[in-house]
């Protein structure tokens, strides 16, 4: 088995864990910049999380021969104070040269904000600017079917965004359609106590589309298992997928939505 995780937040994890996702097939890993589980109390944290990511995570990562690649932005939760918000924004159009950055990401709603929302536009036009791909986080729970509908027409109403180049992460059952006839790509988060488990996803997959999606662990600081990718992919050969339709979902889509991004090597098989 091989496949990519395009959203793992392995600043958070332990070497151990990469060495399981290393032998469980993981070819590539993506890590889009989020919340830390606390919020940081001025931009200079947000500095060296950037470091961290365009700089130190990735050789932590190719001790296990992976690549390691990251989205950077402020997330919205801590977008709330539109200060701080716009002194780290300032700081990243540096980053965006590193050789690993491949956009701008995981931006998006929490609590569907006034603020928020503003900070998100804000990044989607940084992101229009400097021709970067966007990787777009959805809120959880009830206000997510509202959350995707805003972010979509801030996208919308843009006018210089390429559906194709943005991705809108944790859909669910009841946005996922919605995401995809808009053109977008959509990822699908496994997560024990949250989001979708491995059978839900596969369910999503089967009723709805396995085109333009991905599946991610979103593995974090949180109670979340780095292994859930291919914990999917066990069910999909459970309940008879075929090798090839399992390695194009979880291998061949990401590298497809990522290679726009000529940052990205295509990890060898
Ligand atoms: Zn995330």
């Amino acid at each position: 088995m091989r496949y990519i995780e395009p959203h793992g937040h392995m600043v958070s994890r332990t070497t151990d864990d990469y060495q399981a996702m290393a032998l469980a097939g993981c070819k590539a890993i993506c890590e889009p910049a989020f919340w830390a589980g606390f919020d940081r109390k001025s931009a200079d944290g947000f500095y060296d999380y950037f470091c961290q990511l365009t700089q130190h995570e990735p050789k932590r990562a190719a001790k296990y021969g992976m690549p390691h690649y990251a989205w950077l932005c402020i997330n919205p939760k801590e977008s709330e104070d539109m200060g701080l918000a716009k002194e780290v924004m300032a700081m990243i159009p540096e980053f965006l040269k590193a050789p690993t950055v491949l956009g701008i990401g995981e931006i998006g709603l929490n609590k569907n904000t006034r603020n928020e929302l503003k900070i998100f536009e804000a990044h989607v036009d940084l992101a229009v600017q400097h021709n970067q791909m966007i990787l777009v986080h959805t809120p959880h729970l009830e206000d997510k079917r509202k959350g995707t509908q805003l972010i979509m027409d801030a996208l919308k109403a843009n006018g210089k965004v390429q559906p194709g180049r943005v991705i809108i992460d944790h859909v669910e059952e009841h946005t996922m359609a919605a995401v995809l006839d808009q053109g977008y790509w959509a990822g699908i988060t496994l997560y024990p106590e949250s989001k979708a488990s491995p059978q839900r996803a596969v369910d999503m997959i089967e009723t709805i589309s396995a085109q333009r999606v991905w599946l991610n662990s979103a593995c974090d600081w949180g109670h979340s298992d780095p292994l859930s990718v291919p914990k999917a992919a066990l069910e999909m050969r459970r309940r008879g997928h075929s090798g090839a339709a399992i390695d194009r979902l979880i291998y061949g889509n990401p590298a497809e939505f990522l290679a726009q991004c000529p940052k990205f090597i295509l990890p060898e098989a």
